[in-house]
């Protein structure tokens, strides 16, 4: 494959040509939320501007018009995701929505007192806390897949884990803090020789890489459009067909219905049976041309990009005294979390924002994962497309300045 030519990319992010304290900006939280390229500003602005109704009611034009556009956009979800039908996908808020929908529809109903339900170690609480009041309210017990010195889930553990009360296992494909690739088709695979449907959380790994919910065989998958170069609010769930088939609504309203009478309501087939009230069509629209966007730079030499990328900071950061990198697998995604000797995270923060760099500090809704590196947080530079080798080497000079401020 051909390397990224990164500067025409660029170009595309109005947002990335701006100054931030006199220094030009160096985006590295893509982790957090992606920039989003001219062709999804002009999908969102474009509906306004064109095809501005409700979808799925009117006869006239421009209804017409927004649903057929919403429907083509849950057609290029099916497509990214390979699922077999477009009415597999679901438009939910985000990965958050799409969890939650999964463990009061799907999950509640099957769940009895005593059942198990297993994640790991490196979920975001996203993927915690759904579980978590599921488990209070039915009395169900949350068990865990413990992680390695290195970040890895311990597979040899899984299998243990995976009991007679288990009735989901849910995990993440990329970890958020870690940047670990976790090897999701063995893993399902293993699940599945035991019964156990697999809900896998795709959210910081459909901007990197590729996915076939029919190969890996997952049984959900979840994932947020502002993370994939999209809009905001708005985000996908795929359910296999007979699973979302079998599960009843979540939350009621209109455009999720049949029927309805005082005495009884009958309710529309999956997906609109999950997706009450007037959706976020736009953002559905923007999605769409932002994973549209995306294939067209080509995913392959995306990732092949970021993996450069990813593989100088890490020689690099080590280069700085003082700086320990967290997450070390062997499969990444273009994610470095690090702590600094000396140097408290927020305060590393503050100072790269000075020099115009973006980065996170914290927890990173992984507060599980911290204490199991005993750390209170970390700093977190994350990289998309659109970075560069350049910003890399401001982030390790940005690092040296935070070690001359702090007098190290
Ligand atoms: N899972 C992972 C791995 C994430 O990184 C995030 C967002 N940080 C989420 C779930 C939740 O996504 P959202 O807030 O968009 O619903």
């Amino acid at each position: 494959t051909l390397p990224l030519d990164v500067e025409p990319i660029r170009a595309q992010f109005p947002v990335l040509h701006q100054e931030v304290n006199g220094q030009p900006l160096a985006y590295l939280d893509n982790a957090a939320t992606t920039q989003k390229p001219r062709a999804v500003i002009d999908a969102v602005s474009g509906f306004y501007e064109r095809d501005c109704a409700n979808v799925h009611r009117g006869v006239h034009a421009l209804s017409a018009r927004a649903t057929e556009a919403y429907e083509a956009a849950r057609g290029s979800v099916q497509r990214r995701l390979n699922a077999r039908r477009p009415g597999e996908i679901v438009f939910v808020r985000g990965a958050t929505e799409a969890i939650n929908l999964v463990a009061w529809s799907f999950l509640r109903p099957r769940l009895q007192a005593g059942d198990e339900i297993l994640v790991t170690e490196m979920e975001h609480h996203a993927n915690i806390v759904p579980w978590q009041l599921l488990c209070q309210q039915i009395g169900a017990q949350l068990r865990v897949v413990p992680v390695t010195d290195s970040g890895e889930l311990r597979l040899e553990a899984l299998d243990g884990l995976l009991g007679d009360r288990t009735r989901l296992l849910a995990l993440t494909h990329v970890s958020n803090a870690l940047g670990t690739i976790n090897p999701v088709a063995e893993i399902v695979a293993r699940a599945h020789a035991r019964g156990v449907p697999v809900l896998v959380d795709g959210a910081q790994a459909l901007p990197h890489v590729a996915m076939d919910v029919q190969a890996l065989d997952v049984d959900f998958y979840v994932f947020s459009g502002h993370k994939t170069y999209g809009p905001s609010g708005i985000g996908a769930l795929y359910g296999k067909h007979e699973h979302l088939q079998a599960m009843p609504p979540w939350q009621g309203g209109g455009e999720m219905i049949l029927s309805v009478t005082f005495d009884r309501t009958t309710f529309a087939a999956p997906p609109l049976r999950f997706e009450a009230g007037t959706p976020d069509m736009e953002g559905a629209i923007g999605l769409a041309a932002a994973l549209e966007w995306l294939e067209s730079v080509g995913l392959e030499r995306a990732a092949a990009h970021e993996r450069e990328l990813l593989d100088h900071a890490t020689r690099a950061l080590r280069s700085v005294p003082g700086v320990r990198i967290i997450g070390t697998a062997a499969e990444k995604a273009a994610i470095i979390s690090f702590t600094m000797e000396g140097a408290h995270p927020h305060d590393i923060g503050t100072i790269l924002d000075h020099e115009g760099i973006a980065v996170r500090t914290g927890h990173h809704c992984a507060q599980p994962l911290m204490r199991r590196f005993g750390v209170p947080a970390t700093a977190r530079a994350s990289f998309a497309l659109y970075n560069t080798h350049a910003e890399v080497e401001r982030l390790v000079e940005g690092l040296h300045q935070v070690r001359r401020v702090l007098g190290r």
